[in-house]
């Protein structure tokens, strides 16, 4: 069955270029209304001005599609407030939120300015907070709504010169993971993304032949999968070049160390078996996670 959008409002953030418009496209070509949202700024954040989510607004009218612009800054309260207010004005709903803009200062840890480094975690993990928050009322109230954060393999297994845009594209992982949970009950599904696209953030890091192989539309299906009706929850997948994998936060089995002077020394002894991969599992909650190690130590569980 075909994957259709027709009467659902989508609210794509930072879709004036890049991964942000294909998604925007994708959108609207399966029918969604979509409020295009693009500061206009430069890679880093700088300036910025209305045309690009213009142009992508007049690039879905032109193919038969529903779609506004919109200027705020994924970082301002009121603006992105005004934002939902003019999806909810023209449509009356938000059905889909797909957090995507976002900025880049790279630069080691050594070099790192704190000012830049609050910044990109302002951008990627509080601008994806701004417009959740903005929404979230919306949905419990509709009892429907689909949230796509955009992580990154930097912040799930790191990358050289981008501490603060991989804690922040983490910090979405843990955002996510617990929405999915809160959101349960009002069918609300949340999920993160993780992409490989050829954009403006990655053209000086590949070669020409990876970055024709990495077009941002190649990106956008798993987008689609992830806010669609029946879309999981809860779910991590990483897309480029037409290829798509999940991504886990995995816990080992361990080992019961026990107290006393030397569990130190007894981590240390075990630690071969302490990260050994076999038998792996994905704890559905923190608490569980707890709760499995709860489950080792002798009596208590039974006592309980
Ligand atoms: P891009 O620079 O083309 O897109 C980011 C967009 O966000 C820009 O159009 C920019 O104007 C907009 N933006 C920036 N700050 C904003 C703000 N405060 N308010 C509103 N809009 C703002 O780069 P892209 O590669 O398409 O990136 C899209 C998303 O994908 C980003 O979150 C990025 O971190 C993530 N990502 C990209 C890749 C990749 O391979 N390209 C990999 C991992 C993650």
């Amino acid at each position: 069955m075909p994957i259709d959008l027709s009467g659902r409002v989508a609210i794509v953030t930072g879709a004036g270029g890049g991964l942000g418009r294909a998604h925007a496209l994708l959108l609207g070509k399966r029918g969604a209304k979509v409020l295009v949202n693009d500061l206009g700024g430069a890679r880093d954040g700088s300036g910025g001005d209305g045309t690009m989510a213009e142009a992508v607004v007049e690039d879905i009218r032109r193919a038969g599609g529903e779609a506004i612009a919109n200027g705020a800054s994924v970082t301002d309260v009121d603006q992105v407030q005004a934002m939902v207010d003019q999806a909810m004005t023209a449509w009356g709903s938000v059905d889909i939120l797909v957090n995507n803009a976002g900025i880049l200062r790279d630069r080691t840890f050594a070099k790192q300015d704190l000012f830049d480094f609050r910044t990109v975690i302002e951008v990627h993990l509080m601008g994806s907070v701004n417009c959740t928050k903005a929404v979230w009322g919306i949905m419990t109230a509709q009892n429907r709504g689909r949230i796509m954060m955009t992580t990154s393999s930097s912040g799930l297994y790191g990358n050289f010169g981008q501490a603060q845009y991989g804690a922040a594209k983490m910090g979405l992982v843990g955002l996510m993971k617990t929405l999915s949970q809160e959101g349960r009950k009002y069918d609300i599904r949340v999920n993160c993304l993780a992409p490989s696209a050829a954009t403006r953030m990655t053209e000086d890091i590949m070669d020409e032949a990876q970055l024709a192989a990495l077009d941002p539309a190649s990106v956008s299906p798993a987008m689609l999968a992830l806010v669609c009706d029946d879309a999981p929850s809860g779910v991590i997948l990483c897309a480029g070049a037409g290829s798509v994998e999940a991504a886990h936060v995995t816990l080992t089995r361990g080992i019961h160390v026990g107290d006393g002077e030397d569990a130190p020394e007894r981590v240390l002894a075990g630690l071969d078996r302490i990260v050994d991969r076999g038998g792996e599992m994905v704890p559905p909650t923190g608490l569980e996670q707890s709760l499995y190690e709860l489950s080792r130590v002798p009596g208590l569980m039974a006592a309980a």
